[in-house]
């Protein structure tokens, strides 16, 4: 569950971007794309993904689910440019023997939502390519949608322009009389407001309470959300059909959450591991930090738990020298142009990125 966008070595804005994909094209065409793929060729390729449209989801939040047409065409990618695809485990593993074949590549998939087993599985089975799954097992229990996406789902669905929400009962909102859930500022800290007391206050039943009553404010029909498991994770048995298939089921917290003090952080993994081991069958020792948010006192906490291997979200590449327990990744999403996908892929904008930083260091050095 993490929305962070693709953090490139450019800017934003549409001529920027037009300006990168020409600048991409040329170097490219000068077979700079190849050298790079050489220059990096020890470097393993770990792609991220979340989940993916089977419905609206994709307009709600672009940056996290991938169509699957879209995916299907970056497999295809993969094997016509022969990237080889492993298991997170198997690639670590190689890595460690020295016999990780070049251009090593990992795909990652955060969270576990329903749609990675009914569109991605598929995709992945017919090609006979492996993933990695990072599941937060809380909503795979539960089996309802995802509170904190559900409440920010029914704002982005809302038709009103006006609503009442004084009437919820929740702490702060006692004066939201009349709040526009289409207004970028006041709704996303009222959409604040409301995870953090559903997911603070609340127990289970009190969250789904609260779900139906602000879907029925928002004017927004909860039943198809949850028929279609829009917002849904996978269950044990789906979970159990994808580890037999050979994927690598791995750990990311219980509730999708991860404290920095030790005992916190070791319920959490505790936890995570108790539903997911019977189901691999194996120990669990791969995790991916939610939201991709980490800090150095991390490391210690992760390296206590006996957590061998950590991605973020942080752009990059990972090389030997890589740290293991705050590992880049590549975060593609339907923005991503098949010239930006293909740079890093061939690792040239990991390259740009490293040099742009580098300069960056050595300007500071000097001023
Ligand atoms: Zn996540």
């Amino acid at each position: 569950m993490n929305a962070a966008a693709t953090a490139g070595p450019w800017g934003r804005g549409e001529a920027v971007q037009a300006v990168k994909r020409t600048v991409l094209h040329v170097a490219r065409a000068l077979g700079l794309f190849r050298l790079a793929r050489w220059i990096t060729r020890d470097a393993t390729r770990v792609l991220c993904y979340h989940g993916f449209n089977m419905a609206d989801e994709g307009r709600f939040r672009p940056s996290m689910y991938m169509p699957p047409e879209l995916f299907a065409g970056r497999l295809e990618f993969l094997r016509r440019h022969g990237f080889p695809v492993l298991t997170l485990s198997e690639a670590e593993a190689r890595t460690r023997e020295g016999v990780a074949p070049p251009c090593t590549t990992v795909i990652t998939i955060d969270d576990g939502w329903y749609s990675t087993y009914a569109e991605a599985l598929p995709l992945l089975r017919e090609r006979e390519m492996p993933a990695t799954l990072y599941v937060t097992s809380y909503y795979m229990d539960k089996q309802t949608p995802v509170y904190g996406m559900c409440v920010a789902y029914l704002f982005w669905k809302s038709p009103t322009r006006r609503v009442d929400l004084s009437t919820l009962g929740v702490p702060g909102l006692e004066q939201a009389h009349a709040v526009d859930p289409a207004d970028s500022g006041s709704a996303a800290a009222i959409v604040d407001t409301l995870i953090a007391h559903g997911e603070n206050a609340c127990d289970q039943a009190g969250r789904e309470r609260l779900l139906a009553a602000l879907a029925r404010l928002l004017d927004v029909d909860l039943d198809p959300v949850v028929e279609r498991r829009l917002l849904s994770l996978v269950t044990p048995a789906e979970l159990a059909e994808m580890s037999a298939a050979g994927w690598d089921v791995q750990l990311h917290t219980h509730r999708h959450r991860l404290p920095v003090d030790m005992a916190g952080a070791e319920r959490e993994l505790a936890d995570n591991r108790a539903r997911l081991e019977p189901i691999a069958g194996k120990p669990l020792t791969h995790f991916c930090y939610p939201s991709g948010d980490w800090l150095p006192a991390h490391l210690e906490v992760l390296r206590g738990c006996g957590i061998e291997s950590a991605t973020t979200c942080d752009p990059g590449l990972v090389y030997r020298a890589t740290e293991r327990l705050a590992m880049p990744r590549i975060m593609d999403t339907p923005n991503m142009s098949v010239i930006e996908f293909e740079a890093e892929m061939y690792g040239f904008a990991d390259l740009l990125r490293r040099t742009v930083a580098l300069l960056g260091l050595r300007r500071g050095r000097n001023a």
